[in-house]
């Protein structure tokens, strides 16, 4: 099955390193703007297939996407210096404007997945877009805190000392300052986390619940603070969300898509627990939460909802 990606930068580049490794797919095109830089990536990967699985990794433009199963977007622009918020959103949007239309054009059954950031605007975005060329609800979503809930399960699981394969948690809402980590319904073996803890004697009070939300909360920045962006942990994020779409797993993900309603805000894209398959969003779950928990969703949505309006039309 073919996989595209979109933008062969470090994120890109690093998604498809990942899927080279995993065996997903069985042919990557990788495009890119820059031209030369998709063909020296694609190249350098092709150098990694006679050690991981039989694949191939080529350049291409949009016409090469045709037949795409699962075409990745990582293309984006970074903030100047002085820019605000908005007219770097403008300018990404830009960018999505012209992207999105074009890979729907060569591929149009081909499952969208959206990692450039911020990715739960970038998401709303590009579903309008593809909406406008035509393309079917649910097959565009993006990323959103798929690398988060990840780390939250793995980090309760080391608090618990189990393996976090069995820790079931949720983080939900915009991927980035107002995430909201369900704690209320996290599970470990099937029993509520709380209730887990004080059967065995294991001690979970609110200092070590503010430690691990902080972690999961500041990863990205501190990452950036010391090496100056993330991209392999979004990189396999995008490969299981890839491995997903095209064994057609039926896998309950926190990616973010497009949604009619969040607890009162209208027409807006977070992650929630959402059902995904072959044809990409197949249904979203609406998750148990505290009061405090369901506050705390309402404001993240509507932050993301505020973003969205920054956009220009
Ligand atoms: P990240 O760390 O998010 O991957 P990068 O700057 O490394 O960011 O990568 C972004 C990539 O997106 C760059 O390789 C850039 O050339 C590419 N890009 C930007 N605009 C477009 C576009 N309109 N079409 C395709 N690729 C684009």
């Amino acid at each position: 099955m073919k996989v595209g990606i979109v933008g062969a930068g470090l994120v890109g580049s690093t998604a498809a390193y990942a899927l080279v490794m995993g065996g997903i797919g069985r042919e990557i095109v990788l495009v890119d703007l820059d031209t030369k830089r998709a063909q020296a990536e694609a190249d350098d990967l092709l150098h990694a297939v006679p050690f991981a699985h039989p694949l191939t990794v080529r350049a291409g433009d949009y016409t090469d996407l045709a037949g795409a199963a699962a075409v990745v977007v990582a293309a984006g622009v970074s903030q100047r210096p002085g820019e605000s918020r908005a007219d770097l959103l403008g300018r990404n949007a830009a960018v999505f404007r012209s992207v999105i239309p074009a890979i729907l054009e060569s591929a149009p059954d081909a499952v969208v997945v959206i990692a450039t950031n911020p990715v739960d605007v970038m998401t709303h975005m590009a579903d309008r877009y593809a909406r406008d060329a035509g393309a079917r609800v649910g097959c565009v979503f993006g990323t959103g805190t798929t690398l988060d809930t990840a780390r939250f399960r793995a980090l309760v699981g080391a608090h618990v000392g189990i393996d976090p394969q069995h820790v079931h948690a949720y983080v939900l809402g915009e991927h980035g300052d107002t995430e909201v980590l369900a704690w209320s319904s996290a599970t470990v073996a099937g029993i509520p986390l709380e209730r887990f803890c004080t059967d065995r004697g294991v001690c979970l009070v609110e200092a070590d619940r503010t430690r691990i939300d902080q972690a999961v909360r500041g990863a990205a920045y501190r990452i950036i603070e010391g090496k100056g962006s993330t991209y392999y942990g979004v990189g396999s994020a995008i490969s299981r969300i890839v491995d997903t779409v095209l064994a057609g797993r039926c896998s309950v993900l926190t990616v973010t898509a497009p949604t009619p309603d969040v607890l009162g805000i209208r027409d807006v894209s977070v992650s929630l627990p959402r059902l995904v398959g072959g044809t990409g969003v197949i249904e979203t779950f609406s998750a148990q939460l505290s009061d405090a928990e369901r506050s705390a969703l309402a404001a993240s949505a509507a932050t993301v909802r505020e973003a969205i309006d920054l956009v220009p039309a």
